[in-house]
């Protein structure tokens, strides 16, 4: 491949200039300190961070002229890449004919098209679409979507889950960091279980009261750690959900659009949500979600005024555009299977690092991977030295001690395995520096 072509598309290995963060980066951290409010930061564990320039594909370029492979897919947006031609190409075509539409009150033909695409592509029986900006968004209409149906309030929620940071959605979120702040303004309506729980102990959990609306799972937990259920769980806790009479919302904002190796997570288990929320990877890096959902139970938007649950971007056509492009892009490069088969050689890779006593465990599927160490520290070391290696990736897990491999599901071979051996470096350095600091 010529080198122009591969700089285009996003195939090139790691390439240093400067120390990282450079000069610039650095700059553009210190000035957006004092601009921002620090909880949006630029500050991670008190390290400075990049400033992006332009990405493409799974390479990232900063503002210093570094070129790095990025194992975070800009967290988990860029799936069929960053700036993924076809992406772009449909981006063009649409802002120039539409950019921005009436959201619910008018039509166009982007939504219209997206909106049978994604009926047709969900498992979900006979479904109906509600579009949402963002992740968080989507996960309040599936709630409220539940709680309108069912008449019910109560919300049966699993420990380690991230459904995001909106008042609905926080308090399904389970990490008490994020509720602490706001719990007297948060629903009180919320059970929590763990991940995983026996399906007995889950329906004498149900049981306990008739007022349970939905019970709300990640078919993986993402971003707390990337932790996959005991086989069969997922698809017994369906069965559950179907026989109390308890809706079933799959939260696949994370694991949709082919990063497990199946389009939807659920799919490894044959299960068919009532409603399933999706968001992230949809548009491309467009911000777009979406809640599919059963018609019956989608019905009870039907308003005889005013919208319900809307926004001025709501399906937003370029958006809308982008996610047309996106999972044409899965399906025609069959990038599903090919998160699948990345997964077989991420695990083969990794395997001699899950003997290292400072790494706890190493799992995943697809190209949803974590490295689990011991120590928040160590994990947040790991990082900065694998920045330094030209690799991004971000740390997670409810105790940050989790590193997390998300790379866009284009991301070559010959990437992949040069990433995962400098984030086996880093891992390996950043250990030995801290035992040293602590002789
Ligand atoms: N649910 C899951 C499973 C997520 O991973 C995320 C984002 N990390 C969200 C919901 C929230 O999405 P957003 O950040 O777009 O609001």
């Amino acid at each position: 491949m010529s080198r122009a072509r591969a700089l285009s598309r996003g195939d090139l290995l790691p390439s240093l200039r400067t120390a990282v963060p450079g000069p610039r980066s650095l700059a553009i951290s210190a000035r957006l300190r004092a601009a921002e409010a620090p909880g949006i930061n630029t500050l991670y564990r008190d390290q400075p961070s990049l400033a992006w320039r332009s990405a493409r594909g799974a390479n990232v370029l900063d503002v210093d002229g570094n070129r790095f492979i990025d194992l975070t897919a800009g967290f988990g947006a860029a799936a069929v890449g960053h700036a993924n031609p076809a992406v772009r190409a449909a981006i063009r075509r649409q802002s120039a004919l539409l950019l921005h539409g009436l959201g619910d009150v008018h039509a166009h033909e982007p939504r219209l098209e997206l909106a049978e695409l994604l009926q047709r592509l969900s498992p979900v029986d006979d479904p109906l679409v509600h579009f949402a900006v963002t992740g968080s968004e989507a996960v309040e209409v599936a709630l409220k979507t539940a709680f309108l149906a069912t008449g019910r309030s109560k919300v049966l929620a699993f420990e380690g889950a991230y459904h995001g940071l909106t008042f609905g959605a926080l308090a399904a979120t389970s990490r008490a960091l994020f509720r602490e702040p706001f719990h007297e303004h948060l629903t009180p309506h919320i059970t929590r279980a763990p991940f995983g729980l026996a399906i007995p102990e889950i329906e004498a959990l149900l049981a306990r009261s008739a007022n349970f609306a939905c019970v709300i799972v990640e078919p993986i937990l993402g971003r707390e750690g990337i932790v996959l259920p005991p086989p069969d769980w997922l698809r017994e806790l369906a069965a559950l959900c179907a026989s109390s009479g308890v809706l079933l919302i799959a939260d696949e904002i994370f694991t949709g659009c082919g990063r497990s190796g199946t389009l939807f997570a659920v799919e490894h288990e044959q299960v068919r949500p009532d409603l399933l929320c999706c968001g992230k990877a949809l548009a491309g890096g467009m911000p777009l979600a979406a809640v599919i959902g059963r018609r019956p139970l989608m019905q009870v938007w039907k308003s005889p005024g005013e919208a319900l649950h809307t926004g001025t971007f709501v399906a937003h056509p370029t958006a809308c555009a982008a996610a047309l492009a996106v999972l044409g892009a899965l399906r025609a490069e069959r990038l599903p299977q090919r998160a699948q088969a990345l997964g077989t050689d991420i695990e083969r890779t990794l395997r001699p690092l899950a003997a290292h006593p400072r790494v706890r465990e190493i799992r995943g599927r697809g190209l949803l991977w974590a490295i689990e160490l011991d120590d928040a520290d160590l994990a947040a070391h790991a990082v900065a030295l694998a920045m330094t290696k030209g690799v991004i990736l971000l740390a997670g897990g409810s105790l940050g001690s989790t590193l997390q491999i998300a790379p866009p599901l284009t991301i070559s071979s010959r990437q992949l395995s040069t990433a995962l051996t400098s984030v086996a470096m880093a891992v390996v350095d950043a250990s030995v520096k801290a035992q040293a600091s602590t002789r």
